[in-house]
């Protein structure tokens, strides 16, 4: 027998929907790539989003095509995620930090037919536009300029295209919540990038429980500031989950610096955020010059690479904020993990309290974890028992776009290439990326532990540790450090504070003292880089 409920679909159309019926003036602030602010609420959003979606089917384009944007965090993005989606098209967001090659590799396997792109990235479009083998329309992202339009005659404009739009369109329901509704490349180390195709269910339900207290806790009394950029899977869904919970958006644009943000956050009353580390760091180093505070920020969500307890402390013990530490990645949509406290837990002493908190978290409804060894052998939950990170679950992928690399889950679950432990209540700790671990005579040494204590002594600002080639233990970690402004490191005495915090041999062999480090196109540290460049050292010595 069946349910006798309404079936309605999926589809993120309906989120739009929903906040212009019922948060219709909720704001959206968002600071212009040319200058100044621009306030707009979801009325407006979702007004100018039919307008677009209006015009991009003016133009003859066929359900599922995809159409790539170059753009900050800001509201024209904003209404291109629900235009572009809502028409049944795909939003494929694009990562400026990507070398040109990189990019045009990607526009061309994607297929994109329209490119929008922000004022930015106008040198960068004009420098690869030839290369881009299906890109029928180039679209900046601002009102009409006659400068612009005589130097590049070939850029058509936004504002144009949103007057074109009929504001009479609605969204057409021949669209299936299982149709694709956005694409994100991940930046692989090693071969091509590839494709994540994600659809209108998983958006829809990974947004709904992203929201839920347990998880980033999102409501209709918060300002969010995601600080993640659009490109970066998905603002890891909050332009869906802000929306769809009537919150108010506060979006930085290019300003990610750490003066630009504290502005911001303060100027709009930013009640929860959402970064990489390494955002945070320079915001936190920035609050420290100038000593100022952040009211009305209560919890940021750090994710995207391991959050060292001392940013949680800091956070916590000098500005009132909670860090939710989160994992994911670009194939979970990326909500995989967010740490927060069970019942049982309210009663723990501080000391237990703050070591709950340090973890990667346990999952939400709908994603499960399982760490497997090489045969795929499911290990024990035990908190100790390191093995491959598996995940599998609702808005887990199955496969990449156009099936690159071919068959890659394992037993219908998804190898996440980190190695972790899972604790017996489901919390999860990440030990290492799986490539970037360190196997000294046979035996791991976990690179994201030597770096979180490093980056909590006063003098290193940064810290990187990779596995050095090493002529009797295989390899050992070599630690590689940029000191804060204006101090020098002692070498030996930053290897001692290791001495009561972690097994003897897991202590670096040596310091390598850098200038900085390089990061990947979404922030992260780029190991195979500092690998190519210092995995000798030790054999050299
Ligand atoms: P991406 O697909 O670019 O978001 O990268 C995903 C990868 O980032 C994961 O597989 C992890 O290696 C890493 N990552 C994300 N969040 C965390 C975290 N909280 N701690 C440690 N590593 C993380």
């Amino acid at each position: 027998m069946l349910g006798l409920m309404m079936q309605r679909k999926l589809l993120i159309s309906e989120i739009i929907d929903h906040a212009a019926r019922y948060h219709s003036d909720t704001e959206i602030v968002s600071v212009n790539t040319t200058g100044g602010e621009h306030r707009t609420n979801y009325r407006e959003v979702r007004e100018r989003a039919l307008r677009m979606a209006s015009a991009l089917a003016g133009r003859g384009l066929e359900k599922s095509e995809r159409i790539g944007t170059l753009a900050w965090n800001n509201y024209r993005h904003l209404e291109l995620y629900y235009a572009i989606s809502g028409q049944g098209l795909v939003c494929h967001t694009l990562n400026p930090r990507l070398f040109p090659e990189q990019l045009v590799y990607i526009i061309n396997h994607a297929e994109d037919r329209v490119l929008f792109f922000d004022q930015t990235f106008l040198p960068l479009v004009a420098a690869i536009r030839d290369k881009l083998n299906t890109v029928a329309s180039f679209v900046l992202m601002e009102p009409q300029s006659e400068e612009i339009a005589s130097e590049h005659p070939w850029v058509e404009f936004y504002e144009d295209l949103i007057e074109q739009g009929n504001s009479g369109h609605a969204w057409p329901d021949d669209i299936d919540e299982l149709d694709a509704s956005s694409l994100c490349y991940t930046s692989g180390t090693t071969g091509n990038p590839k494709g994540v195709l994600y659809s209108h269910r998983s958006t829809l339900i990974h947004a709904m429980m992203s929201a839920t207290p347990d998880v980033m806790n999102f409501s209709a009394r918060d300002c969010l500031l995601p600080v993640v950029p659009m490109f970066h899977v998905n603002a890891w869904g909050t332009p869906y989950a802000a929306p769809l919970v009537g919150a108010k958006l506060a979006m930085p644009g290019p300003g990610l610096d750490g003066p630009s943000l504290v502005r911001l956050f303060n100027q709009e009353k930013v009640t929860i955020s959402a970064g990489v580390p390494t955002i945070w760091a320079g915001l936190l180093a920035e609050l420290e010059k100038t000593g100022e505070k952040l009211p009305y920020l209560q919890r940021t969500v750090v994710g995207g690479s391991a959050c060292p307890p001392s940013m949680i402390a800091k956070f916590r013990d000098l500005y009132d904020v909670e860090v939710l530490h989160a994992w994911g990645m670009t194939e979970l949509s990326p909500l995989g993990s967010v740490n927060n406290l069970k019942n049982k837990h309210l009663e723990a002493d501080e000391a237990t309290l703050k070591r709950l908190r340090e973890n990667q978290g346990r999952p939400p409804f709908g994603i499960e974890l399982g760490v497997f060894d090489d045969d795929d052998n499911r290990l024990p939950e035990d908190g100790e028992t390191s093995g491959n990170l598996y995940a599998r679950g609702i808005w887990v992928m199955s496969e990449y776009f156009r099936n690159e690399g071919g068959e890659v889950l394992h037993n219908g679950w998804f190898p996440t290439g980190d190695v972790a432990t899972i604790d017996a209540e489901g919390y999860m700790t990440i030990r290492d990326r799986s490539k970037d671990i360190i196997k000294s005579g046979g035996e791991w040494i976990s690179t994201v532990d030597l770096e979180n204590l490093a980056v909590s002594h006063p003098d290193v600002a940064e810290a990187a540790v990779i596995a050095a080639h090493h002529s009797k233990w295989d390899e050992r970690p070599l630690l590689i450090v940029v000191p804060r402004e204006g101090v020098e490191i002692d070498e030996k005495k930053l290897l001692a504070f290791y001495e009561d915090k972690v097994a003897k041999w897991w202590i670096p062999d040596a310091v390598k003292i850098v200038d900085s480090i390089p990061k990947g196109a979404t922030g992260k540290i780029l190991k195979t880089s500092l690998r190519e460049k210092y995995a000798g050292l030790l054999m050299d010595n």
